[in-house]
C-alpha cells in the first residue's frame, strides 16, 4: 500500500536517503530502525511531504504521491507523530484531539471547511473515544502543558487515533520512557494503533519492536541494510555492526 522507489534525500553533501525502495502492505505492523542519523525521521518527512525527495518515486495505494503537499497526504489517510511531539502546550488535552481532525499536518496551520465545522460535534465525540483509548478521559481538560513526557506521548497516539489514518508513522513513541512505561506503550500500540492499518514504528527500544512488529527494517547511514523478522534481522552482523559502529566511534 505504501511504496517507495528508490528515493534519495540530500542535505548539501550528506546522503540523508539513498536509493531507498521498499514496500509496506495493507495492515502490516513494521519497525524502522537503525543508529542516529542514519535516516528514518527523514523517510518519514519525505513520505508526508515536510519536504520532496531529490530523486525516486512514493505511492500510496498506486497513486503518486511523490509531489502531494502535506495536507493532501493527510487526507489521504497517512498520519504520523513525531520524535520531538508537537502539541498545542496551550490547549487543553481534548482540544488538541479535535484539532488533530481538522485536516491538520504537525500544527503547521488550520485548515477549515464548512463540512468540518459541521461536523464538530463528532469530532467532539470521537476525541472522547480516542482519549479513552489510550487512558487519557480523567485529564482532558487539563492544558497539554501540564502533562508529563509518558501523557504527551499517548497525547499523540489519540490525536492518530482519533483521525483513524490508514497508514501511521511512530517516531520513537516511547522516546523518554522508563522500562514500564515503554511495555504500556508497546501494549497500546499492539491493541489500538496497529490493528486494521499500517504502522510503522521507529524505536531504539527492541523490546517494543520486538513486541509489536512482525517485520523489521533497518537504515544505516540511509541506506536499507535489512529487511525481515525480528529474529533473523537483530543478528545479522550487518545490523550489529551498525550499532556497535556507532557505539565504538562515540566510546
Ligand atoms: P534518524 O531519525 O535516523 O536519527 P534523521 O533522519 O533525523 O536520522 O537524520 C539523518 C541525517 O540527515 C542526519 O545526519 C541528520 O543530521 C541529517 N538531517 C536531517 N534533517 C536535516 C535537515 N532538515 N537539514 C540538514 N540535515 C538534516
Ligand atoms: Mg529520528
Amino acid at each position: 500500500m505504501l511504496n517507495l522507489v528508490s528515493v534519495e534525500k540530500r542535505f548539501g553533501e550528506l546522503h540523508a536517503l539513498s536509493e531507498i525502495t521498499i514496500s509496506f502492505g495493507p495492515n502490516e505492523t513494521v519497525g524502522l530502525i537503525g543508529p542516529n542519523g542514519s535516516g528514518k525521521s527523514t523517510l518519514v518527512n519525505v513520505v508526508t511531504a515536510t519536504y520532496g525527495p531529490d530523486a525516486g518515486q512514493i505511492l500510496f495505494r498506486g497513486t503518486d504521491i511523490t509531489s502531494h503537499e502535506a495536507h493532501r497526504i493527510s487526507r489521504l489517510g497517512i498520519a504520523r507523530t513525531f520524535q520531538n511531539l508537537r502539541l498545542f502546550q496551550r490547549m487543553t488535552v481534548i482540544g488538541n484531539v479535535e484539532a488533530a481532525q481538522y485536516g491538520m499536518p504537525g500544527n503547521v496551520f488550520f485548515r477549515f471547511r464548512p463540512d468540518d465545522r459541521r461536523n464538530a460535534r463528532n469530532f467532539r465525540q470521537k476525541a472522547e473515544w480516542a482519549l479513552e483509548q489510550v487512558g487519557l478521559q480523567d485529564v482532558r481538560n487539563r492544558l497539554a502543558s501540564s502533562l508529563p513526557l509518558p501523557q504527551l506521548r499517548r497525547l499523540e497516539i489519540a490525536r492518530i487515533l482519533a483521525r483513524d489514518p490508514e497508514l501511521v508513522f511512530l517516531d520513537e513513541p516511547a522516546g523518554g520512557m522508563t522500562p514500564t512505561e515503554s511495555e504500556d506503550m508497546a501494549r497500546l500500540i499492539a491493541d489500538c494503533v496497529a490493528p486494521n492499518r499500517t504502522c510503522i514504528v521507529i524505536e531504539h527500544k527492541m523490546d517494543l519492536i520486538a513486541h509489536v512488529c512482525a517485520r523489521v527494517c533497518v537504515l544505516n547511514a540511509g541506506q536499507l541494510i535489512a529487511d525481515g523478522d525480528p529474529e533473523e534481522v537483530f543478528v545479522l552482523p550487518t545490523v550489529i555492526e551498525a550499532y556497535l559502529g556507532r557505539a565504538a566511534a562515540h566510546a
